[in-house]
Parts: structure tokens; sequence; C-alpha cells
């Protein structure tokens, strides 16, 4: 059987699609957190720049 084999989307190195290769589709650990990082901030940009406090929903003071 052929091992298929794939690009890593980090480095774009050949990949060999095999059951030892636990950080497919990346060809290491280091290529596998980089992607996940770059998705964390990717995520956590976006909140980021709203800078403002969540002051809009306060009650106003009625008594
Ligand atoms: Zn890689």
């Amino acid at each position: 059987m052929k091992t298929p084999v794939v690009n890593c989307p980090t480095c774009n190195a050949q990949v060999n699609w095999t059951a030892e290769n636990r950080w497919k589709p990346f060809c290491s650990e280091r290529c596998k957190l980089i992607d996940l990082g770059q998705w964390a901030a990717e995520k956590y940009r976006v909140p980021a720049e709203e800078q403002e406090p969540e002051s809009e929903e306060t009650p106003p003071l009625a008594q």
C-alpha cells in the first residue's frame, strides 16, 4: 500500500500520511502549533480592537 503524501499547511513540506505521524497533516508539532497560534491570533484580534468597556447595557439609575 502506497503511503499518501500531503503538504504541510504551515511550511508546505511534504508529509507522509502515516499512522506514526501524529502531527498530520502537519510535518511536525512545531508547524501544528504555529498554525493553531495563527488561528487563535486571528480569533482574538477581532474583539481586541473593541476596547470599549461593556457599559452600554448599564441600566439607568432608577429607584
Ligand atoms: Zn511543516
